[in-house]
């Protein structure tokens, strides 16, 4: 049903007109996120409580209109697009660290919170609080808990359901649930909270969030190697894990994205290197010293032709320029790209990455991936230009082949981005049937009228 005018002014006696706006400049703001979807609501608001939250989905249940949960809109599947109109909420106004808990190490937070801000808070305090997505910078908990974000520190420290504890959430019929623990362990019940991570908006609002935080590590250190051979790389993955250490990071590029690198910044990285393994170590600082020389040591037991150790701060700072440059490097070989997060279980990369490239070639296009090595989540990069006829189509066809040898490889088409809207078609490839019902039917459940972020994750 579309947004009438009593709704409206329904909304406003909820939240007070400064803080709900129809205005067509407003409406355009949030009618995107981070990947070419766009849709226009009808309305944009901006609650201050769970209260409020309630009294409007309770009202979005009986009047039956979407309501679109948004963060920062940085979502790279769409999931904060508002492609059936419908009034978009955004959480920014809950924005408040209500607790660092330094005894029992945990934080209670909103979900307008960004990232970074928590980090910082935590680390001042000798925690440290683990999932970085390349977006801490503006993205907040809430768009993390509700997509499952993960990082470059996945891969010893595990992503962001790891770390949430519980939630209150509001529920599409305007019930305020609470879920959870504040204690490491607890197996009270079924698992809410973390079916409400990674549901995308479709399930609840989520209104609070409890992490749990880890002690900080005293210090970190970066390990760059360049391999002539994707399988060397691939071999000083295995051997570093199997000799027992655990990088707090470990990250690749192909050379595709080497010599874009390259070419943008000229680091002097070799254009002839097959790969390049960023590994970086944390932990008390002997430690650390002892695991970044066992880590140069596996890669030139493997063929790498060329190491760096990080000595100094500056130093590590330059080995990572590498690794951030790539996704601004990659809009100077095309102007455009589907960017897309899939994942193979680890020892299946190099096979995975010389099938894209095959696909690349079929369909005479470049593509690129970079990633996460220590936990096999690939960022493939389908680049093209839109303007060159057929192009786009053959990046599209593309997409698909990449999925269909994805899964073949036992792998998964996203391991960090979701589903949301550029996804939803290809559920049914990956899902087994019964599951797939049973997630519909507990859709069905928590949200009878469909009025919860619909259109997003289940194909249409
Ligand atoms: C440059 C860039 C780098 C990125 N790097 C990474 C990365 O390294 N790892 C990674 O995992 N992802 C990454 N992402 C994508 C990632 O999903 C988001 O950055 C982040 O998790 C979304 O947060 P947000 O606040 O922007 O949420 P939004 O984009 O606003 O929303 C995302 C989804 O969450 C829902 N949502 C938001 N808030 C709530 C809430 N309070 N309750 C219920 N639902 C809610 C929305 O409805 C939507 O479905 C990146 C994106 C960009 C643009």
């Amino acid at each position: 049903m579309p947004l009438n005018r009593d709704i409206y002014q329904a909304l406003e006696s909820i939240l007070g007109a400064a803080h709900l706006t129809d205005q067509e400049t407003d409406l355009q703001c949030y009618g995107y996120d981070a990947t070419a979807y766009a849709g226009l609501p009808e309305a944009v608001a901006f609650p201050g409580t769970t209260e409020e939250i309630s009294a409007i989905l309770k009202l979005a249940h009986e009047h039956r209109f979407p309501v679109i949960p948004r963060g920062a809109g940085s979502g790279m599947s769409g999931g904060s697009v508002p492609c059936r109109g419908g009034l978009v909420l955004v959480l920014s106004r809950l924005n408040r660290i209500l607790k660092i808990d330094t005894l029992n190490f945990l934080a209670v937070v909103e979900p307008g919170v960004v990232n970074r801000d928590l980090q910082q808070a935590v680390e001042a305090l000798g925690l440290f609080y683990p999932p970085d997505p390349a977006s801490m910078n503006f993205s907040t908990l809430g768009g993390n808990v509700a997509e499952c974000a993960g990082g470059a520190r996945a891969v010893k420290y595990g992503v962001t359901r790891d770390y949430v504890l519980g939630l209150t959430a509001v529920l599409p019929t305007g019930e305020i649930m609470r879920t959870g623990v504040q204690t490491v362990k607890g197996v009270v019940g079924y698992d809410v909270t973390r079916l409400l991570v990674g549901s995308e908006g479709t399930l609840g609002v989520i209104t609070e969030i409890t992490l749990k935080l880890l002690p900080k590590p005293e210090t970190r250190r970066p390990v760059l190697a360049f391999f002539n051979r994707l399988d060397q790389a691939a071999q000083a993955v295995v051997e570093i894990l199997h000799g027992g250490v655990l990088p707090s990071t470990l990250e690749f590029l192909d050379q595709p994205s080497i010599r874009a690198v390259e070419d943008y910044l000229h680091l002097g990285l070799p254009r002839e290197a097959e790969a390049l393994l960023l590994i970086e170590v944390d932990g008390e600082r002997q430690e650390v010293e002892r695991q970044s020389l066992r880590v140069r040591e596996a890669c030139e037991k493997l063929g790498a032709t060329g190491t760096r150790l990080a000595q100094t701060a500056a130093e590590a700072e330059d080995i990572w320029k590498a690794r951030r440059a790539v996704s601004p490097a990659l809009f100077r070989l095309r102007p455009n790209k589907i960017n897309e997060d899939i994942a193979v279980p680890r020892s299946r990369i190099p096979e995975a990455i010389r099938r894209f490239q095959e696909i690349a070639a079929r369909h005479d296009l470049l593509i690129v991936s970079f990633g996460h090595a220590g936990d096999g989540n690939i960022h493939v990069n389908v680049m093209y230009d839109q303007k060159r006829e057929g192009q786009e189509s053959r990046a599209r066809q593309a997409v698909e082949e990449i999925f269909k040898t994805v899964l073949a490889l036992g792998g998964t088409l996203s391991g960090e981005h979701g589903i949301g809207l550029a996804k939803a078609a290809y559920l049914p490839w990956e899902l087994d049937p019964v599951n797939l019902a049973v997630m519909k039917k507990i859709k069905d459940l928590l949200d009878p009228n469909h009025i919860l972020n619909p259109g997003k994750i289940f194909p249409a």
